[in-house]
């Protein structure tokens, strides 16, 4: 189709904005088909922001089709297609738990509201920003009128860097590595799982035949990539979380590769004991903008324990928020 797709996102002037909008306008998304941008940012942002649209103006990209920017949600989000929610308050000092919590609280309340009554019919809504996947639950119960079904929260970050690094120990290339999963939280709790990867159609598990590298090197250096890109770069892993949320926008809208699944956190069904409710990373694969929780996997004990202390780390961020009546 020629309708151009309107896609909302927030934060825009940000560090992963600054990746993401140029992906998106280049068709990274979507190819061809023409996109409408629509840029939400804090007030004082929104300078730097018009400086970023000067940018995207002077690529003249084929396929971008407008830009809209603004402060308010309910204007941006105005007949959205897609939003993804990348601004979020990062941990500032001092800052504790719940006032960081109570701080997103309050935007993803707000942007729940706002897309419940704006958005497209068809909305799809992908939470990139901090704690994603709390934020995407605090969205979605704001949003009532919207299926549950359309929010999801990224994880698809820490599924890209756990095929890079298992690609890296096999000496295989990342296309030669399908069914991989991550499990639970976008946080240091998550579980890369190897267990149901192929490397060329053998297990990866059985492949690699190496459960100390598994605990001790591959989970941790999955889990706590983003720290080790600060430590290094000096500035956070901006360009592959924006490279990752496009990724998991265009999947979910067009589809995973057939005998293959991708990673995204969604609403829990209560499989795999993941509580029901809770917004959780799983195996699923997707087709025309709806997804389907991979079935039927064998869960050993390992990974049992693995995707438990996630997902009770996850009924702990629920209930901060809902003592805080956010949700
Ligand atoms: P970034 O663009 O670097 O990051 C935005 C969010 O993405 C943060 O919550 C960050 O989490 C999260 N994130 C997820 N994965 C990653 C990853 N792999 N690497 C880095 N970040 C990741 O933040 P900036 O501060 O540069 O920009 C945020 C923008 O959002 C600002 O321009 C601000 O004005 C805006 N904002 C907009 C709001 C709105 O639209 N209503 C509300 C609040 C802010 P983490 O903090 O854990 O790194």
């Amino acid at each position: 189709t020629t309708t151009p797709l309107k896609v909302a996102v927030t934060g825009a002037a940000g560090q992963i904005g600054y990746s993401l909008l140029f992906r998106l306008a280049s068709g990274s998304l979507l190819g061809d088909r023409p996109i409408e941008l629509r840029l939400l940012e804090i007030e004082p942002a929104l300078k730097t922001l018009e400086g970023v649209v000067m940018e995207l103006d002077d690529c003249a990209f084929p396929h971008l089709a407008g830009i809209e920017i603004g402060h308010e949600a309910d204007k941006i989000f105005d007949g959205v297609n897609l939003a993804l929610l990348v601004g979020a308050r990062p941990r500032g000092p001092g800052m504790e738990r719940g006032d960081l919590l109570s701080a997103n609280g309050a935007i993803f309340t707000a942007q729940g509201k706002a897309l419940n009554s704006v958005a497209a019919d068809d909305v799809r809504i992908g939470v990139t920003g901090n704690p994603a996947n709390t934020n995407a639950l605090i969205a979605m119960t704001n949003a009532p009128d919207i299926p549950k079904e359309r929010f999801s929260a990224l994880t698809r970050l820490d599924h890209n860097r756990a095929i890079s690094q298992l690609a890296a120990k096999t000496g295989a290339a990342v296309t030669d590595i399908k069914k991989m999963t991550i499990w639970g939280n976008h946080s240091a709790t998550q579980y890369p799982d190897l267990f149901h990867a192929e490397v060329k159609g053998k297990n990866a598990a059985e492949l690699v035949n190496d459960q100390g590298w598994l605990e001790n090197d591959f989970i941790p250096t999955v889990a706590k990539r983003g720290a080790a890109i600060i430590e290094a770069r000096g500035s956070s892993s901006a360009a592959s979380a924006a490279s990752a949320t496009v990724d998991a926008a265009r999947d979910w809208l067009l589809g995973s590769a057939k005998d293959d699944w991708v990673s995204m956190a969604v609403v829990s069904d209560g499989s795999y004991g993941v509580p029901e409710g809770l917004i959780s990373s799983f195996p699923v694969t997707t087709k025309d903008g709806d997804w389907e929780i991979v079935q039927g996997l064998e869960i050993d004990d390992f990974s049992r324990g693995k995707i438990d202390a996630s997902t009770a780390e996850l009924a702990e961020e629920r209930d901060a928020v809902k003592e805080l009546g956010l949700i």
